[in-house]
């Protein structure tokens, strides 16, 4: 084609597995040149090395406890300017015009929340023209970008997902391909259940619930701006032999032919169940219960308000409040709580947490238009005599919070209960 005419533009991202060492990159580079060859100009999107982003995290916590979040991007967001550069000059070797482009060169313009930055836009016009020059490969350095102020910012772990799409968003890629350690989306974790199986396709709102539940293929973030901008996403391996078919296709769901009520089962090990014992039932006492625990940056998931068994020994109407959030942030939680109740905000006898439970979901697009999914997962679980703590549902998922120590017996018996083993 001759100068100038423009190309169908594809968006390939590679994981920090996929560019842990030299022959690694040499390996993406033949994938992205294969793509060259086959027509596209193509943005290419790096990660850091594998293990390189908690080096450098490591290493401005060790120098700065109470560290200023400006430095701490400025050097965390350096790992991947490598990356980028080697990929570029490994893709000049092999006589693929390429340049590399760091987030402030593009300008890939953010927030100026350090650390947690989010877009506010990517002009087209820098790599436009060397697209019409004739380059075929922009290569950026995920996960980056520039504040208003002029200093760098970072995207939030994982934040290379969302750098690759935002640039297909903002350039009307054909696709974003994620590649990865991992061969696509599975029904559920192969580690836990053998009969986990690929999906060939996924619909942004179930990869949605999956990322935000802890399926670590994807930041959340990037699916919500792919199911934003209707940017079709497919995750593959960087470690096999890749064509159009491979991997799993996160699209819209009218793309989905074959559809199951249940799409797959996701779990996190990692949850904590708070109960907040007696506190005053009146109106307000949710929110001056949750407001807080915002403010304190905890991630609430699952909230059940209920009788106190302890009504008898108080005047005024009690309740308990019960909510699940990350096991993490229990400390958290607890100091917000107790601040709270300092302040006059609210008053509870006890905060009682739960560390050894586990939270387990079945999410899929079929759950709108079918009745009885809920009953048939209850049942599921106590054919296998596991209680459930909680329940909360949504549209598309259900969550029940398990003793920790259930959660294989658990995810394997719901797996088989709605035939995720089969096509
Ligand atoms: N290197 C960054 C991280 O480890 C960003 C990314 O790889 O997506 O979080
Ligand atoms: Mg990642």
């Amino acid at each position: 084609m001759p100068k100038g005419v423009s190309m169908p533009i594809l968006v390939m991202k590679f994981g920090g597995t996929s560019v842990a060492d030299l022959d690694r990159i040499a390996n993406a580079a033949v994938k992205v040149q294969r793509e060259v060859e086959r027509g596209y100009d193509v943005i290419v999107i790096v990660s850091a090395m594998s293990g390189r982003t908690n080096e450098l995290v490591n290493w401005v916590e060790t120098t700065s406890p109470f560290y200023d979040a400006r430095e701490y991007d400025a050097v965390v967001s350096s790992g991947e300017n490598v990356t980028a550069g080697l990929m570029a000059l490994r893709l000049q070797e092999m006589g693929v015009s390429a340049r590399s482009w760091q987030g402030w060169q593009v300008p890939i313009n953010t927030t100026s929340a350090h650390s947690a930055a989010r877009f506010e836009s990517i002009p087209r016009d820098n790599l436009d023209a060397k697209f019409a020059e004739g380059f075929k490969v922009a290569v950026i350095a995920g996960f980056q970008g520039l504040s208003q102020e002029g200093r760098i910012t970072t995207l939030g772990r994982g934040g290379s997902d969302t750098t690759a799409v935002a640039f297909a968003a903002a350039f009307g890629a054909e696709r974003c391909d994620i590649y990865t350690d991992v061969d696509g989306i599975y029904t559920t974790d192969p580690r836990v259940s053998d009969k986990a199986r690929k999906l060939d396709r996924i619909a942004f709102e179930e990869m949605l619930e999956l990322a935000s539940l802890g399926a670590k293929v994807l930041q959340t973030r990037s699916v919500e701006l792919a199911m934003r901008y209707k940017v079709p996403l497919r995750v593959l391996s960087s470690f096999e032999e890749t064509d159009e078919t491979s991997g799993t296709l996160v699209c819209d769901e009218d793309k989905i032919m074959e559809s199951k009520v249940v799409s797959g089962v996701a779990f996190s090990r990692e949850e904590a169940k708070m109960t907040l014992v007696t506190v005053e039932d009146r109106p307000g006492i949710a929110g001056a219960i949750f407001g807080p625990l915002a403010d304190a940056g905890v991630n609430v998931d699952m909230i059940v308000q209920n009788i106190s068994e302890h009504q008898a020994k108080h005047a005024v109407k009690v309740t308990d409040m019960t909510f699940s959030c990350p096991i993490n942030q229990v400390a958290r939680a607890r100091k917000a709580m107790e601040d709270a109740r300092d302040a006059g905000l609210i008053n509870f006898d006890d905060l009682v947490a739960d560390e050894d439970v586990a939270k387990i979901s079945v999410v899929g697009i079929g759950m709108r238009s079918h009745a009885g999914v809920a009953a048939q997962m209850f049942k599921a679980l106590a054919a296998e005599n596991v209680n459930i703590k909680v329940i909360a549902t949504s549209e598309i998922k259900i969550s029940v919070l398990v003793d920790r120590k259930y959660l294989e017996l658990a995810v394997q018996a719901l797996h088989d209960v709605f035939e995720l083993d089969k096509a």
